[in-house]
């Protein structure tokens, strides 16, 4: 029986199990895709401690060779329900395997939102994208929008700007929510232009993007921006239906724990952006996995007293 399961190899849970492995805990990591999670998909990290600038799927490849070495398993699959069983253990259903294991750790994440708009799923893979880091060369030389306000659109428009002509930000208020150093690189863009306050009214096109129609907040003003591409960052949904039962959720459907990452069921631990709190960021997620990680080990040996 492995001692140890977490859900999700995105940095809490990488940092998890290079805490738990080292910890001499058989530790098995199970993610549905590759490791990384959301930071695989940041072109690049400067606020990570260590390193004045490194990209995601760099800074992960470190994480899986540090928790591989101290012996964590990682394994690629998806998994479907978490079942306490009296006596303290859990049983875990993957969509092939069923494990055993005495204690879980939760580091699902989060998934982005979508505007939620006409045009939006039929156009996503045909000019429409979640993802700068991934699609941004398909868009060379091209005009591209980018919907959202926050950290995350102006990090990827400012990405954006190394291919493509011209990046326009649309955002619903005339105030950022981005904080300030991101604001200030933007502004300072010339290939950056903003459109505020608008809101996204339509991703227009047939067979892919044409532009994106957006209405003035105020004056109900209408127009259309021609685009070959839509980007949407306007924030994350918790990935936390499979604990929808299990565990206390805010009001976001984020994972409420104590300070020791314990969920209100024992054994079951949670960490990472899935968990409610003030700031969701490679460090924090880092931090919060070492210290389910400790927690899990003490859980652990007081099953066996
Ligand atoms: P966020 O901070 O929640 O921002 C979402 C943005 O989308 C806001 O500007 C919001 O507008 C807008 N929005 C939400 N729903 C919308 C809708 N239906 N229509 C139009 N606009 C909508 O999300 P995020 O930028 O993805 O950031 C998530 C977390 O990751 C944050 O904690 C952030 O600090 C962190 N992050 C940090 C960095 C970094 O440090 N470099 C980079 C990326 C992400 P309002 O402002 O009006 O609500």
């Amino acid at each position: 029986m492995p001692d140890v399961l977490i859900v999700g190899a995105g940095t809490g849970g990488l940092a998890a199990a290079i805490y738990s492995a080292r910890a001499g805990l058989e530790t098995l990591v199970v993610d549905k895709a590759y490791p990384g999670g959301q930071i695989a998909m940041t072109e690049n990290v400067e606020n990570y401690p260590g390193f004045l600038s490194i990209s995601g799927p760099d800074l992960i490849d470190k994480m899986v060779e540090q928790a591989t070495h101290f012996g964590a398993q990682i394994v690629s699959e998806e998994v479907r329900r978490i079942v306490p069983i009296d006596g303290g253990t859990f049983q875990v259903e993957g969509t092939s395997s069923v494990w055993d294991v005495k204690a879980v750790i939760y580091a699902a994440g989060a998934t982005p939102r979508m505007v939620n708009v006409p045009g939006e799923k039929e156009l996503t893979g045909r000019g429409v994208s979640y993802c700068a880091t991934c699609d941004a060369p398909f868009f060379r030389d091209k005009e591209v929008v980018v919907i959202g306000g926050g950290d995350t659109a102006l990090d990827e428009g400012h990405y954006l700007t190394r291919f493509a002509a011209k990046v326009t930000i649309v955002h619903r208020r005339e105030q950022l929510r981005a904080e300030q150093i991101l604001q200030d690189r933007a502004f300072q863009n010339q290939k950056i232009h903003f459109e505020l306050p608008y809101l996204p009214v339509e991703i227009q096109g047939d067979s892919k993007v044409e532009g994106l129609q957006i209405r003035h907040r105020d004056s109900g003003e209408m127009k259309t921006i021609p685009c070959e591409g839509v980007f949407v960052f306007v924030g994350y949904d918790p990935s936390t239906g499979l604990l929808a039962r299990l565990a206390d959720l805010d009001d976001g459907g984020y994972v409420k724990t104590d300070d020791n990452m314990r969920t209100k069921v024992p054994g079951l631990f949670a960490c990472g952006d899935c968990r409610s709190k003030l700031l969701r960021q490679a460090i924090t997620a880092c931090g919060e996995g070492a210290t389910a990680a400790v927690a899990a080990s003490h859980y652990v040996e007081s099953l066996s007293h």
